[in-house]
C-alpha cells in the first residue's frame, strides 16, 4: 500500500487534471459546490467548501485553513496546546478524489473528505485521515488488512430550541417507530443509496427517538469516510423533515446513549478472514486472537480517543449495552469486545469483532487508527485472550470479577487520558503531535465541564457532533 506522499509539482498537476474531469462530470449532474470535510480531535466534522469550478484548484493547491481547529473544544473555545492552538499558521485541505461523491441529502452539493497538507506539500501531522492510512500501511507491511464498518446511532428530536423532544414514541425496536417516521426513514435510505453508501439495515433503537443504520464493511479509511457521510446525510435529511439529529454519546442524562460501534475483521493477504476458521476460542485464528487481545489490553488508553467526551462516561455504564467492562465474549453485548461469528455457512466472510465502547463523539479516523495500532501490537506480541465472558459482567460478584481479571473500564475522561498518556505504544503509533493534542483537548473539556451536572453535560454536548 502506498504511503501518503509529498505533494510535488507533478503530483499537483495530476490531481488537478483528475479533479477537472470529476468537476465536469459532477457539474453535468447539477452539482454546484463541494464540501471538503475533516474531523477534528474532538470529533466534530469541520469544513471549507468550494464552488464546483474551483475543485481543480483545490485538488492541486488545497484550500487554506487554520491549524487551530484541532485544539477546539466542544463549545468552540480553544485549548492552547504545545503543537497547535494559536492564530498563526496555515494548512491546505485537498479533496480525496477517490471519495468524491454527490451528497444526495443536500441537493446540488458533493462531498469529499480532505487530506491535510502543510504548504510545503508534506502531510500535516494532525491529519487523522493520513494517520489512519499510515496505520493501514503498517498492517499491510505484515501482510494484514482489515475490513471495518461503523454502526451509526442517533436520536431524532422534533422540539424547538436546544432541548430534546423525541420525534417518535413507539417502543424500542418497535415497528410503530418505523410507521411514525416512515417518510423520513425512506428519504434517508434513498439519499444514502444515491450517495453510493451500501446500507445493510436500519432499525429503531432502544432510547427515546433513537435509530441505527449499519453499512457494509470497507477498508478502514473508507469505513471512517462512510461514517462521516452517513452522519451528514442523516443530519441533512432530518433538517429537511423539520427534525434534528443528535449523535451525542448521551442525548439525555438518564437514558441509553448513542454508540458508534466499529466492526473489524483481520484478513491475511486480503483473502482469509482471521476471525474464523482457526483452532482458537470460538474459531479465532492465532492472529485473530492476538489482534483482539491487543485491543482488549489497551482499552483503558483507547478510550481517550474512542470515548473522548465527558459525556462519554455518562453513556459508558454497565447494563446499557455500551461495553463498560474490559472483557470479551461471543455475542455478549455487555462486553467491550463482542465476537460476532455470523450464521453457519457465512462465517468466512461475516465473522468479526465489534468494539462497543466507541461512541458518537469519537473522530472515526483517530479511533480506528488507535484501535488498529493496538491490534497490530497484539499480533506482534502473539497476545492471547483471557477466557470469554458469557454473562453480563455486572452480574458477576465483584470479587469473582477481580479474580477473573474482568476490570471495569475507566469511569471518567480523566482516567482514560491518564491511561493514554502512560501508553507508549499508542503514543508512538499516533505520533507525538497527535498524542499531545489529544491529551490537551481532553483536559480542556474536563476543565470546561468541571462541576457540571449530568443534565448540563448532556445539554452542552447534545447538538455538537
Ligand atoms: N446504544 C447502545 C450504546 O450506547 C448500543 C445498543 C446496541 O448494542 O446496539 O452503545
Ligand atoms: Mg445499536
Amino acid at each position: 500500500m502506498e504511503e501518503i506522499g509529498h505533494l510535488d509539482g507533478r503530483a499537483r498537476a495530476a490531481l488537478g487534471a483528475r479533479a477537472a474531469e470529476a468537476a465536469r462530470r459532477l457539474a453535468g449532474q447539477g452539482i454546484e459546490a463541494v464540501a471538503l470535510t475533516w474531523v477534528d480531535v474532538g470529533g466534530i466534522t469541520r469544513t471549507k467548501t468550494v464552488p464546483i469550478g474551483r475543485l481543480e484548484h483545490a485538488a492541486a493547491w488545497g484550500v487554506g485553513m487554520s491549524p487551530v481547529f484541532d485544539a477546539y473544544l466542544v463549545d468552540d473555545s480553544i485549548a492552547p496546546g504545545r503543537h497547535v492552538g494559536g492564530p498563526v499558521g496555515d494548512l491546505r485541505l485537498h479533496p480525496d478524489l477517490d471519495r468524491l461523491v454527490p451528497l444526495a441529502a443536500l441537493p446540488g452539493w458533493a462531498h469529499a473528505p480532505a487530506f491535510r497538507y502543510a504548504q510545503d506539500g508534506t502531510a500535516h501531522p494532525l491529519d487523522t485521515r493520513a494517520l489512519l492510512h499510515r496505520e493501514m500501511a503498517r498492517l499491510a507491511g505484515g501482510g494484514w488488512s482489515v475490513r471495518a464498518a461503523f454502526e451509526i446511532e442517533w436520536a431524532v428530536s422534533d422540539g424547538e430550541g436546544d432541548g430534546f423532544s423525541p420525534a417518535c414514541h413507539g417502543p424500542a425496536y418497535g415497528m410503530t417507530r418505523v410507521s411514525e417516521l416512515s417518510g423520513y426513514l425512506r428519504d434517508l435510505l434513498a439519499a444514502l443509496r444515491a450517495t453510493g453508501v451500501s446500507v445493510d439495515q436500519l432499525h429503531p433503537e432502544y432510547a427515546a427517538g433513537q435509530y441505527e443504520v449499519s453499512v457494509a464493511a470497507e477498508d478502514p479509511l473508507g469505513a471512517a469516510d462512510t461514517a462521516v457521510l452517513v452522519r451528514e446525510s442523516i443530519r441533512a435529511v432530518s433538517m429537511e423533515h423539520g427534525l434534528a439529529a443528535s449523535f451525542s454519546p448521551k442525548v439525555e442524562a438518564d437514558s441509553v446513549g448513542n454508540g458508534m460501534h466499529v466492526h473489524l475483521s483481520l484478513w491475511r493477504d486480503g483473502k482469509v478472514n482471521m476471525m474464523t476458521g482457526g483452532d482458537g476460542p470460538h474459531g479465532l485464528s492465532p492472529a485473530g486472537e492476538s489482534f483482539a487481545a491487543g485491543i482488549l489490553e489497551r482499552l483503558p488508553a483507547l478510550l481517550a480517543v474512542c470515548a473522548p467526551s465527558v459525556a462519554s462516561y455518562l453513556r459508558l455504564v454497565p447494563s446499557h449495552w455500551a461495553g463498560a467492562f474490559a472483557c470479551w465474549g461471543l455475542e455478549n453485548r455487555e462486553a467491550a469486545l463482542r465476537l460476532v461469528t455470523g450464521a453457519d455457512g457465512e462465517r468466512a466472510t461475516a465473522a468479526n469483532l465489534e468494539v462497543k465502547c466507541i461512541d458518537g463523539a469519537a473522530n472515526p479516523y483517530l479511533a480506528l487508527a488507535a484501535v488498529l495500532a493496538a491490534g497490530r501490537a497484539g499480533i506482534a506480541a502473539e497476545a492471547a485472550l483471557p477466557d470469554p465472558v458469557t454473562v453480563d459482567p455486572a452480574s458477576i460478584d465483584a470479587d469473582e470479577r477481580a479474580a477473573r481479571g474482568i476490570a471495569a473500564l475507566p469511569s471518567s475522561l480523566g482516567a482514560s487520558v491518564a491511561a493514554f498518556e502512560a501508553d507508549a505504544v499508542l503514543r508512538d503509533a499516533l505520533g507525538e503531535v497527535v498524542a499531545d493534542t489529544v491529551a490537551t483537548v481532553r483536559r480542556g473539556e474536563i476543565a470546561l465541564l468541571d462541576g457540571a451536572s449530568p443534565e448540563e453535560v448532556a445539554a452542552t454536548v447534545r447538538w455538537r457532533h
